[in-house]
């Protein structure tokens, strides 16, 4: 008898999980789902189990499935802030699909698996402003306020009221920002797992007119500074404390650009000609080389100014213990 292979033990396991799902949520599931047609950098294997969220409740019985097979867990928004593995993601992921949209005077209630930027204009179109700073930022809203997305001078934890959350341990709560525990492009919820099903965000009634100039002006400065038509995933790394108070953070790709990072590659994978803090995948670029290129950027400005630069994007691969990372 043939000892099966990991990939194969992989496939064997998923099959059987699949034949104990009831209709309602095997339709809500792929198999072998392609990684790399589910982030903006457009790298990573497949995940054995893609499974879509579209309310609490399927995001609950998902996350049991996951418990009861003791497969590795993955939270999927947009995939715009993610290098996922070349070897693919041998458990569950779990794609938030939660999208109703209401709003109330100056509240707005979504689904945190609803597109950030249509979110943006959904916005608008419904007289609340506020957002349009954040015109452009690919992903989700969900994404967007785990990771406490910002940009010219703004952030995300600005607006939020109220969220709805499912816990690792499968506990529904509704959460007020305190819980949050709102960091620079970081909250305490993400690490520990949490996921975020709906949010509540607090805006301005009116200010169209001037929203709608902001929101135009931003995409514009985007289109000029970021790679519109090769895949990315945003900054590399996150930008360094403001040398004192009151001032700017540095950024990272200041320090990048003045070691040449510019010029770097591995492979497909090479550093934006236009922004040093941003990586690009020129075509066929792996997840390998990603982290090569990574690793000598962030060795580069570590010599150079003795900066230990923290990276944003994050990966979306099973971590085994056993192996050196
Ligand atoms: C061209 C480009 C420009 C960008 N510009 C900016 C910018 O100006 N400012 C900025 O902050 N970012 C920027 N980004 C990065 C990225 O778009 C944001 O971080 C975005 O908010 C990530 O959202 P996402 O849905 O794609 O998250 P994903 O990439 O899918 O996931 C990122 C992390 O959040 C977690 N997560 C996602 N959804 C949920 C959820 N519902 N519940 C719990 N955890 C969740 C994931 O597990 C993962 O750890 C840019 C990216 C690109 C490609």
């Amino acid at each position: 008898m043939s000892i099966p292979s990991n990939r194969e033990a992989n496939v064997l396991n998923t099959e059987k999980i699949l034949s104990g799902l009831p209709d309602d949520l095997k339709m809500l599931v792929q198999r072998q789902a392609p990684l790399r047609n589910r982030t903006t950098l457009q790298i990573g294997g497949p995940a054995s189990l893609l499974c879509e969220a579209r309310n609490t409740e399927q995001a609950r019985r998902f996350q049991e499935i996951a418990h009861h097979h003791e497969l590795p867990f993955f939270i999927l928004g947009g995939g715009s802030n993610l290098l996922a593995a070349d070897e693919g993601f041998a458990g569950l992921v779990l794609l938030v699909a939660t999208d109703e949209f209401t709003t109330s005077g100056n509240t707005l209630i979504a689904g945190a698996g609803l597109d950030f930027d249509q979110l943006i204009q959904r916005s608008l179109a419904a007289g609340l402003s506020g957002l349009e700073f954040a015109s452009g930022i690919p992903g989700t809203l969900g994404g967007a306020v785990m990771g406490n997305a910002g940009c010219y001078g703004h952030e995300l934890c600005e607006f939020l009221l109220e969220a709805i959350t499912l816990s690792p341990d499968g506990l529904v709560q509704r959460r007020g920002p305190e819980e949050f525990g709102f960091g620079y492009r970081s909250t305490a919820l993400r690490e520990s797992g949490e996921i975020l099903l709906q949010v509540t965000l607090k805006l301005q009634l009116g200010g169209i007119d001037e929203a709608l100039a902001t929101r135009n002006e931003k995409i514009l400065d985007r289109r000029s500074k970021h790679p519109n038509n090769l895949p990315s995933a945003g900054s590399w790394f996150r930008n360094l404390p403001a040398p004192a108070p009151g001032q700017h953070r540095v950024a990272a790709g200041s320090l990048l650009e003045k070691v040449g990072a510019k010029k770097m590659f591995e492979g497909d994978a090479r550093v934006f000609s236009g922004h040093a803090n941003m990586i690009v995948n020129t075509g066929e670029a792996t997840s390998a080389q990603v982290k090569i290129l990574a690793r000598r950027m962030k060795k580069a400005v570590a010599d150079k100014y003795q900066v230990d630069l923290i990276q944003e994007v994050r990966h979306l691969e099973v971590v085994n213990p056993e192996l050196p990372q």
